[in-house]
Formats: C-alpha cells, sequence, structure tokens
C-alpha cells in the first residue's frame, strides 16, 4: 500500500516544527551565543510562528503552495543566514513536488534532496563543515533508505530523525569554516551547530505529524 502524505499532514509537520521550535528558543539561542550571535531562537521562533500564521489564515490543499509559501514566510521573516537558508529549502520542496494534494514517500524524498541541492548552493558548505548541512544530508538519506526498503513513510521519519540527531551531535568536534561560528576557527570545536539542532527539530516534527499514519 503506497503511504500518502497529504497537505493537512505535512502542514500538520510544520505545525509540529513550529510547536517544538517555540518549545526550544532558549536551547538553539544558548548554541548559537556559543559559536555566534545568540539569535538563531529568536530567528526561527519569529519565522515559523508566521508560517503557521499564514495557513491559518489561508490553509493551503496543494503542496507546491503550501511550501512555496512556507519558503517565502521564512526568507521574509527569519533574517541571518539561516532564513534564506531553511526558505531556499522550502522553495525547491515545492517546486520539486509541483501542484498535486499529497504526495508519495519517494516523490517526498525527491523533492527533500531538491531541498539540499538549493542549501548547498546558496551557502556554498559541504559537509562537515560543522552546519545544518550535516543533520540534513544523513536525515534525508535515512529516509531514501527506509523509502527504498519499503518501510512505511511513519518509519521512515522516525529513522530520518534519528540520523539527524546523530549528524547534530556529530557537528561538536567539528572546526567551524562556514557562517559567523567560522570567526572563531578553533574556538568553534566542542559546541554543537544551531542550525544542525534547529534542522534535527525539523525531522523529529516530521515523525510526531507522521507517528498516527496508517497505524
Ligand atoms: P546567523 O548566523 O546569521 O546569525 P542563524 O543564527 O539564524 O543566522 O543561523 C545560524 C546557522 O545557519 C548555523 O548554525 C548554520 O547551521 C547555518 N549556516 C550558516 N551559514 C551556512 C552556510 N553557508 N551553509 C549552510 N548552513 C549555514
Ligand atoms: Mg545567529
Amino acid at each position: 500500500m503506497m503511504a500518502e502524505l497529504t497537505a493537512v499532514l505535512l502542514t500538520g509537520w510544520l505545525h509540529e516544527f513550529r510547536a517544538s521550535v517555540a518549545a526550544q528558543r532558549e536551547y538553539l539561542t544558548e548554541l548559537d551565543s556559543a559559536i555566534g550571535d545568540a539569535d538563531h531562537g529568536a530567528n526561527l521562533d519569529r519565522g515559523t510562528a508566521a508560517v503557521v500564521a499564514a495557513f491559518e489564515q489561508a490553509p493551503a490543499t496543494r503542496l507546491d503552495d503550501l511550501f512555496k509559501r512556507t519558503g517565502m514566510t521564512l526568507v521574509s521573516s527569519v533574517g541571518g543566514a539561516s532564513g534564506p537558508l531553511f526558505g531556499t529549502f522550502f522553495l525547491r520542496i515545492g517546486a520539486s513536488l509541483g501542484p498535486v494534494a499529497s504526495t508519495t514517500g519517494a516523490d517526498f524524498g525527491a523533492a527533500l534532496s531538491a531541498g539540499l541541492g538549493g542549501v548547498e548552493t546558496r551557502g556554498k558548505a559541504a559537509l562537515g563543515e560543522k552546519t545544518m548541512l550535516d543533520a540534513l544530508a544523513p536525515a534525508i538519506d535515512a529516509w531514501d533508505s527506509a523509502v527504498a526498503r519499503h518501510k512505511h513513510v511513519r518509519e521512515a521519519a522516525v529513522l530520518a530523525a534519528t540520523a539527524a540527531a546523530t549528524g547534530r551531535d556529530a557537528t561538536a568536534p567539528l572546526v567551524a569554516t562556514k557562517g559567523r561560528a567560522s570567526y572563531l576557527g578553533e574556538r568553534s570545536v566542542g559546541h554543537i551547530d544551531p542550525g544542525a539542532a534547529s534542522t534535527t527539530l525539523l525531522f523529529e516534527a516530521l515523525a510526531t505529524a507522521l507517528d498516527g499514519v496508517g497505524k
């Protein structure tokens, strides 16, 4: 049976992400105060609140609309480095999915990869440079591999969240060479990257949103 990821379910994902960012705002701020400028929690709190408000006012029924509006709202409300990066991620997801009301695990994986490509192009970072990519890339790999093994999307999301968390934790020993944290050079060692932490929240939110599906 092909599990369908609907606009309602994926709007639910964005709501879960917003709730988790609001709950973890201080944690994200703390991470960014160690190797950045202490605004990552506030940036994403503002951005995800705006995203949720937009869909409460006018729900999305098509996935391209859902993710393009998410991306544009994040670009215009988050600021900093992470606004354009998260914004591009969602804009590319929307463009990849197109004007459909629901999608499959495989097509959603392809859309996530398109999003990743956008983050890479925009940020010009590579894996291992202590950025959000270090959580994002392994999470998408885990999703794709689970879907290829015919796992339910609910399980794929749990595996993706676990891979993101592993990637997040693996940023601690790395030296930052991109973004603000790179100004610290070797002194960035020993701290988790804030963007890798928020990216992990994003995939944990996906696992929460899909938790009840197909049970
Ligand atoms: P700013 O650095 O402008 O204060 P934020 O604090 O909101 O923006 O976001 C910081 C996060 O953005 C970093 O922890 C990192 O994960 C991510 N980031 C910064 N620069 C890049 C880049 N060039 N490529 C990918 N991610 C990046
Ligand atoms: Mg910052």
